[in-house]
């Protein structure tokens, strides 16, 4: 291992601590990611769009905050130089924002994302725009306009997605963080098939000011770390009231305190029957029963429940999902935003523009979206899935009247190979079956690496909570992660 690959190797939390202390400069970090991006992003391609001149820029000034600190005593901001990528569905004010798709192509927006807004204010550099499904529509981020990203444990496989290019660019060490979304499990199934931490918040927790929309009522900003310590330090300066998103929840964030007590007497876990189906790879729920038991080890007391109606989560989510889609993606006409293919007359423009440039899973959804919302079909359809989904958030409720956190996997599998599902989407949504529930229930969920498969594969457990308990969450993955070594393991084969 050379310099670079050790300064990359740092946590957020180990970076912090040596450019607060001098014993690096931020440049000299920055460089080190943007060199070990230029090495292994042809091999892994996590990016659309790199930004080092503003890394760099932003790099040079936080390198003379921490000086006049040292010097002065000047008070810095509390992520200052720490470098991350963001996923190209949030905006970056003057950087494109292309969604993974071709129909926004030149789109570069004014403004950034609350979320990101919140990241920078807080001194945060920005390394680039990561890899999506297109506007986020996928479970591998096979359905991106500008190529497949591939799985830096194993190049034949998957990311996962739709947030794949973030979870990739963390796992593969050429970024300390990064930001991504969960609609159905866009964070945490990526982080899972690429061996990393990542939360999604409970609905409302973090704005979705300057989220490209794509379920609204489903859909969340997250972050990839590679320790639920990082995790929790940048999901700190990301949550929050927004007045600019009518569904930001005013609820003051709970200091979240993750210290080194490893004791967790008093803790009910709940372990979901529904969730150990067959099917399930059987590495898949070995690694996480045995990570159950650890958890037990340590103090908590394991209880099985139910959550009854966790079969219906998947047919629900992919009527409400694509029906929300449809209204939203209806913006998207060559008009306002992005490219245009032009044409005779207006109708032919907008049918041109998106039939052209919109790709064939973005099309099924928006298809299978306004046919559930179609006069005659929107009671049997959409309405039974908004009842249904009322049922599946009651399971939720009742659960954490008995427990404190639910432990389940993540996905059935560990990362499938590229081209394994691309010709079935059922199969693709298939994927999505442990993930789903949280989002219709609004709760947060954590995924975080409890072992590998015999491929070599990561396998990611999920703890989800009550909602706001994102807390409890990052408190049992930091205990899980002082006592075990997963979380460490790094992948070399791109290298
Ligand atoms: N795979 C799911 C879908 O395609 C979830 C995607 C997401 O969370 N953005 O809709």
């Amino acid at each position: 291992m050379n310099a670079i690959d050790d300064l990359t190797d740092f946590t957020v939390t180990r970076a912090l601590a040596a450019l607060r202390s001098g014993e690096i400069a931020c440049t000299e970090l920055v460089r080190a990611c943007l060199e070990r991006i230029e090495r292994l992003e042809p091999r892994l391609h996590t990016f659309i769009t790199l930004t080092p001149e503003l890394a760099l820029q932003q790099a040079a000034a936080a390198d003379r905050q921490y000086i006049q600190a040292r010097k002065g005593g000047a008070s810095i901001p509390p992520l200052l130089g720490i470098p991350i990528a963001i996923k190209d569905l949030l905006a970056l004010a003057g950087v494109r924002c292309t969604c993974g798709s071709r129909i926004l192509d030149n789109f570069v927006p004014p403004y950034s994302a609350t979320a990101v807004q919140r990241l920078l204010d807080a001194g945060v550099v920005v390394l680039g725009k990561t890899n999506v499904d297109e506007f986020a529509m996928g479970s591998s981020t096979e359905n991106s306009a500008y190529g497949v990203t591939r799985n830096p444990w194993n190049l034949a496989h998957v990311p996962g997605g739709s947030s794949g290019g973030s979870a990739a660019a963390v796992a593969a060490r050429m970024t300390l963080a990064a930001l991504g979304t969960d609609t159905g499990g866009s964070v945490r199934q990526p982080a899972s098939f690429c061996g990393v931490t990542g939360l999604k918040p409970t609905y409302g927790r973090v704005s979705r000011f300057g989220l490209v929309a794509y379920g609204s009522s489903l859909d969340t900003v997250g972050v990839f770390a590679r320790t639920a310590q990082d995790v929790a330090l940048l999901f700190a300066h990301m949550a929050g009231f927004d007045s600019r998103d009518a569904t930001s929840v005013d609820m003051p964030l709970p200091p979240l305190h993750l210290n080194s007590e490893t004791n967790l007497k008093g803790i009910r876990i709940g372990v979901p029957q529904e969730y150990f189906i067959k099917g399930i790879q059987p590495e898949v729920e070995n690694a996480v029963k045995a990570a159950i038991a650890h958890l037990e080890g340590l103090g908590a007391e394991v209880r099985q429940i139910n959550l009854p109606h966790t079969e219906y989560a998947l047919p629900v989510y992919y009527l409400i999902a694509p029906a929300e889609a449809s209204a939203n993606l209806a913006r998207y006409d060559g008009v306002r935003f992005g490219p245009r293919v032009e044409a005779e007359n207006v109708l032919d423009l907008f049918c041109e523009t998106r039939g052209k440039l919109f790709g064939a899973e973005v099309k099924r959804r928006i298809m299978l979206g306004t046919y559930a919302l179609s006069a005659g079909y929107y009671d049997a359809y959409y309405g039974q899935a908004q009842k249904v989904r009322t049922l599946i958030k009651r399971d939720f409720e009742k659960a954490f009247e008995l427990v404190d956190v639910i432990a389940a996997p993540v996905a059935p599998s560990t990362a499938f190979k590229i081209g394994e599902h691309t010709d079935d989407p059922l199969a693709m949504y298939l994927e999505d079956v442990f993930t789903l529930p949280a989002n219709l229930a609004g709760v947060p969920g954590l995924a975080f690496p409890v072992g590998f498969d015999h491929q070599g594969l990561p396998v990611g457990m999920q703890l989800m909570g009550a909602p706001f308990g994102e807390e409890m969450l990052l408190r049992l993955a930091h205990v899980y992660q002082q006592t075990t070594a997963w979380h460490l393991q790094k992948p070399t084969e791109m290298d």
